[in-house]
């Protein structure tokens, strides 16, 4: 009886994550076809008048490498958008693994003598814990600058999918949409990742006079393809540039939780036996240099030091660095 138990308990041990996988796989399978569904069947009608900036900054709080001594650095994702009318927190950092009050982020903003006050405006890419603040406000459906939430007046808030904060109503901007004077959201674009499920992700679009759309990506899980086709659908301005994170962790991956390359894995969009490849990279360069981009900037909190390189090389004049307290500028009247 006893030898019977445990042949059937070897049998569960054995069987159950392989039955466990299959269930993965089949849902994986829905979710890729549903997002393709999605995205094909959408249709994006024409922003016209939606304004524009004469100048941008972007100020990275928080990312994998830092320009200066004294700046701390992680594998999220913070940056500090200035336009003639608007200052935008886009993403909110990981504070991870210290989980810390202050955080990274404020402790950055401390150094670069940005306050709370300044920021009038938040938009969140998506609901990871490297955008969020934090696996605490993810699993809360929610987001902070640090491991409490401050108290953030009354920012404008925009979120891809319904999140709360204490004393705010966050916008859900599913659907393309203006936030300010040449300022938009390209709206949600979901995309099915192994493990970690349906994920739906919005860019930033901003318009600067003269040059034209600089987009602000968080992790790219839309794909570079699609965030470029819905933004070409959506303005008849030329893509001007391209800066934040399009995940391509081939050879390493930044996030290693008890030394499981996470994001080399998973949160590429491909099942975890087949991660992504230098081709593809490759192809990915290949689509946006048809676009012959004058500013490219690749986060490196999910890409890999490759694949930065492969970007530096193949934009040569319009390459930049994301270091955290070294601004990136575009005005009408430079370059
Ligand atoms: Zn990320
Ligand atoms: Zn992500």
């Amino acid at each position: 009886m006893v030898g019977k138990i445990i042949a059937f308990g070897g049998l569960v041990v054995i069987v159950m994550p392989m039955v466990l996988l299959a269930a993965e796989m089949v849902r994986f399978g829905r979710g890729k076809a549903w997002a393709r569904k999605q995205f094909e069947n959408d249709r994006a009608e024409k922003f016209r008048n939606w304004g524009a900036t004469e100048r941008l900054e972007i100020l990275p709080l928080i990312d994998w490498y830092a320009a200066k001594e004294g700046l701390l650095t992680e594998g999220g994702v913070s940056y500090l958008l200035k336009t003639d009318t608007r200052t935008i927190l886009f993403d909110l950092g990981f504070n991870y693994p210290a989980r810390s009050h202050p955080s990274p982020l404020l402790q950055n903003m401390a150094r670069l003598g940005i306050r709370l006050d300044d920021i009038d405006t938040i938009v969140i890419s998506h609901d990871h814990p490297d955008h969020v603040g934090g696996r605490k406000w993810q699993a809360r459906k929610s987001f902070s600058l640090s491991s409490t939430q401050v108290d953030l007046g009354g920012t404008a808030v925009y979120t891809p999918v319904p999140m709360t904060y204490p004393g705010l109503q966050p916008v859900v901007t599913e659907a393309p949409t203006r936030i300010g004077e040449g300022i938009a959201t390209i709206g949600t674009i979901p995309n099915q990742l192994f493990m970690a499920g349906w994920t739906v992700e919005q860019a930033l679009a901003v318009n600067v006079a003269g040059k034209g759309v600089v987009l602000i990506v968080g992790c790219g899980h839309q794909t570079l393809p699609r965030i470029l086709e819905r933004t070409e659908a959506l303005f008849d301005e030329p893509i001007y540039g391209v800066v934040g994170g399009l995940h391509y962790p081939v050879s390493d991956s930044r996030i290693t939780p008890l030394g499981f390359k996470i994001q080399k894995y998973l949160g590429t969009g491909k099942v975890p036996w087949q991660p992504i490849t230098r081709q593809e990279v490759f192809e990915n360069i290949a689509c946006l240099q048809k676009r012959h981009p004058r500013l490219v900037g690749l986060s490196p909190h999910d890409s890999c030091d490759e694949s930065l390189d492969a970007f530096r090389t193949a934009f040569p004049q319009a390459y930049r660095d994301i270091r955290v307290g070294e601004a990136i500028c575009v005005s009408r009247g430079t370059g």
